[in-house]
């Protein structure tokens, strides 16, 4: 077991060693997606991001229980405790059953984690699937005297709790403050104050989705099922929990609020937020345009690229940033990733093929493999660790070309070191589409010779070479648009 591993602690904002609370085995719990609609990028970053912790711990040689929920009901529109229930807008909407909102786009978000090649969890509960454990959470609660029914509702008093326990120490902020900034009871009627949040709610007669409780008909509040989930598998106090930077206030700040209220500990020892994704330099949303689901990244069919993006090159893009960084998705990068990737893939089908050819090396291997476990173990830096797998591409290709030299142990040993890194551990795969992709610069360097001859055709009027190339493509689905500068192609 590698002890050196750092990682970023949001809760003490410190890089903290890691230990986890058994030898060898470590509790991973990650706030998953509210399936209301097609899973967007910038969650699918989350989510990227949490399988190379995933993976990398497991490299490690950790036995990692790794909960992944997903939220079925009790998230409402603009993440407070009032309006209508999202999954249940969209039912409302579709003239569908709830449960069949929750089929359709959970079957959508595995099956884009499955193209972008993360690893499912060991465990992904629903929240409607664990009423009757949340249900009992708010009964301990009550107990504690943190929290109070009004008319059918359940509310958190955060004011009594943080007279015991200090509420605020995720995110910093400070209860005065929040009493302050905090809008008035407005339509808030039942709360004693409103900053207290729902861990209950009684279900109007219009809310679809509600379920028996000694409180009346209602639904679950939206950050009970995490606590209820996670203590349900992972204990009462676990390793490590994630999510998206946007959930640190208030979701993951009421979590750490309820399980204290109830097991007098802190919930979590480690707090990791990845942080989010920018489309062109702008936030993505949906209500201003500047938005692309991942199919149509990879079909090509959206109005933001010119091209299409394999699932494997958008997720080599995310991880050459750090996760706790913004990165931003544009055209120009996601095409310079993809050269990158295709040079790492190549590199990879080179070192396969490569003979060894003396007894010494030219490479410091021992060194270079410091340095890549280095840059895992310094909070996960897949950046820097592709930065030294294009390093070791370079030498692969020296040696490729006679340059340099490498010895039969050493050559055994890259070639693991390689395939662990770029497979298991960064989660990349040449896959067919990769593969396609490598040979599309062949397929790009033929096409535009054959562009070439074909103006040629055309200016000179040979329209029956000039024919007879456009034809002959059309049937391979290569569609050629003639325009005054030159001809251009599409693949279909
Ligand atoms: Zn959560």
């Amino acid at each position: 077991m590698n002890s050196s591993l750092v990682v970023f602690n949001s809760l003490t904002s410190k890089k903290e060693t890691f230990k986890s609370i058994l030898p060898n085995k470590v509790g991973m719990y990650v706030c998953g997606p509210t399936v209301y609609s097609n899973v967007h990028l910038g969650n699918c970053r989350t989510f990227i991001s949490f399988d190379l912790i995933f993976r990398y711990l497991q490299h490690l040689g950790y036995k990692v229980r790794y909960v992944r929920n997903i939220t079925d009901v009790g998230h409402l529109e603009n993440d407070s405790d009032y309006g209508e229930d999202r999954i249940a807008k969209k039912a409302r909407l579709e003239s569908i059953e709830p449960m069949e909102v929750v089929q359709r786009y959970t079957l959508d978000f595995r099956d884009t984690m499955t193209r972008f090649n993360a690893l499912p969890p060991s465990i992904e509960p629903t929240a409607t699937g664990h009423i009757v454990e949340q249900i009992e959470l708010i009964k301990k609660i009550i107990n504690q005297g943190d929290a109070y029914e009004v008319n059918g509702s359940v509310y958190f008093d955060i004011i009594k709790f943080n007279k015991k326990t200090p509420y605020g120490k995720l995110s910093g902020r400070l209860i005065e403050e929040l009493i302050h900034n905090t809008r008035s009871l407005e339509g808030q009627i039942d709360k004693k104050n409103p900053q207290d949040f729902a861990l209950w709610k009684k279900a109007e007669p219009e809310h679809i989705m509600h379920w028996p409780s000694p409180w009346g008909e209602g639904f679950p509040g939206w950050h009970l099922e995490c606590t209820a989930m996670s203590q349900k598998y992972l204990g009462s106090q676990f390793d490590i929990h994630g999510g998206g930077m946007d959930l640190k206030f208030p979701h993951h700040e009421c979590e750490i609020a309820q399980a204290e209220s109830v097991y007098k500990k802190s919930p979590v020892n480690y707090w990791l937020h990845a942080n989010m994704l920018t489309l062109n330099g702008k936030k993505m949303a949906k209500s201003t345009g500047n938005n692309i689901l991942p199919d149509q990244m990879f079909s090509g069919e959206n109005k933001v690229f010119k091209k299409a993006f394999s699932p494997m090159v958008v997720r080599f893009f995310m991880l050459q940033a750090h996760y706790r960084s913004i990165v931003d998705i544009s055209e120009i990068a996601l095409e310079a990733s993809e050269k990158g990737f295709n040079r790492l893939v190549e590199g990879i089908k080179t070192l396969d093929n490569l003979v060894a050819s003396s007894i010494t090396s030219e490479f410091d291997l021992k060194a270079w493999k410091e340095k890549c476990y280095g840059a895992m173990n310094d909070d996960f830096n897949s950046p820097i660790l592709i930065g030294y797998l294009f390093d070791a591409v370079k030498y692969i290709n020296a040696t490729a070309n006679n340059k340099q030299e490498i010895s039969t142990k050493d050559l055994e040993e890259l070639k693991q070191i390689m395939n662990e890194f770029f497979n298991d551990v960064l989660g990349l795969k040449s896959d067919e589409k990769s593969i396609k992709l490598s040979e599309n610069i062949k397929l790009q360097g033929t096409l535009d010779l054959l562009s070439e001859i074909r103006d040629k055709a055309r200016n000179s009027k040979d329209f029956e070479t000039s024919d007879l190339i456009r034809d002959a493509l059309a049937k391979l689905n290569i569609q050629i648009n003639d325009a005054p500068k030159g001809s251009s192609f599409k693949i279909k």
